[in-house]
């Protein structure tokens, strides 16, 4: 498999990438990781006529904290995010979640930023970066703006990125007091996309009951699914088998999936449904 013919661009600063990116558009793709976008060339399914391989750019490689806010720097490549020491202390749902993206080798080349720019709705950072509240800093020649990951997946490999613009840094921010999460997913082999998964985040307030709840699934419609009436089903209950039971069951209600060769719908639903009630059981658990 070869792909059609390309130019190469390797910039060694942001600006000059960016320069790139507005004189050509759609025409220029950035490379990162190279994991999704080589393959996709490989296959005839993306032509880009321009690559700006951006792997020169190292002042995007970082994980730090500003004002109690993780911030991950879009060319940060993703198994970073399993053994990162601050990662791993206040933000545990991400080290959690990444031994179940892919294989070590290619999460050794691939990137935050180009995982979450490729949208994905069977990956798994985009429903992390969800259910944590995360927002996506967006730049271009004339200026930058932040998006919400609510509004940042619009579908199918498809986000609020112009055309003219680079994902260059994503922020999460710091939970509140007695919250508990936790990532499960069904995959037919370790390390393939998951017929389905779920992030869940749960805040219990002082007397034990829930005050905020989120629910976030994989491969169970066209984005990052979030099953807001569960969520809103569990807001001031005390999280017991009960309450979670019922939780479960609105999730599965509300989701789309559009299923596979490898999981119908119906099998897909009923994964959420079970996945729903682990995850939420073992995020009250640790919020306790
Ligand atoms: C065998 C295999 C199994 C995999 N399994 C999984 C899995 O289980 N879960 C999972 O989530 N992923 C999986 N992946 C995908 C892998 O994680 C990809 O690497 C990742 O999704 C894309 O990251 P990348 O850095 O390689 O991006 P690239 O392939 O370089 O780019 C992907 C897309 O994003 C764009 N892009 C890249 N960076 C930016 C940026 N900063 N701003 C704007 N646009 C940008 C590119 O132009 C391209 O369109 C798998 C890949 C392989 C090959």
């Amino acid at each position: 498999m070869k792909p059609a013919p390309f130019v190469y661009h390797a910039p060694t600063s942001l600006g000059a990438a960016l320069m790139l990116k507005a004189e050509h558009g759609d025409e220029a793709k950035f490379l990162a990781g190279g994991q999704s976008l080589i393959p996709a060339m490989n296959f005839r399914i993306a032509n880009p006529a321009l690559l700006v391989d951006v792997n020169k750019l190292a002042a995007l490689d970082y994980i730090h904290v500003v004002a109690g806010e993780l911030r991950i720097g879009a060319l940060t490549r993703v198994q970073r995010l399993e053994h990162d020491p601050l990662v791993r202390a206040h933000w545990p749902l991400l080290p959690e979640t990444v031994p179940h993206i892919a294989h070590p080798q290619i999460r050794n080349r691939s990137t935050v930023g180009g995982s979450l720019a490729h949208a994905d709705p069977a990956a798994e950072l985009p429903v992390i970066l969800t259910a944590l509240g995360g927002r996506l800093r967006l730049q271009s020649s004339t200026g930058e703006r932040w998006v919400g990951a609510d509004d940042f997946f619009v579908s199918l490999f498809t986000t609020a990125i112009a055309t003219d613009e680079m994902l260059v840094e994503v922020a999460i921010p710091a939970a509140p007091a007695r919250t508990g999460t936790a990532f499960m997913e069904v995959a037919r082999r370790h390390g393939d996309y998951a017929m389905l998964g779920v992030a869940v985040v749960v805040t219990l307030d002082a007397a034990g009951a829930c005050s905020a709840a989120r629910l976030i699934f994989l491969n169970a419609g066209d984005r990052p699914m979030n099953a807001q009436r569960a969520a809103a089903a569990l807001l001031g209950q005390l999280p017991g088998s009960a309450a979670i039971e019922a939780a479960a069951s609105s999730a599965t209600e509300e989701l789309e999936p559009m299923g596979s060769v490898h999981a119908t719908p119906a099998y897909q639903r009923h994964l959420a449904r079970v996945l729903a009630r682990r995850a939420l059981r073992l995020a009250v658990q640790r919020a306790n």
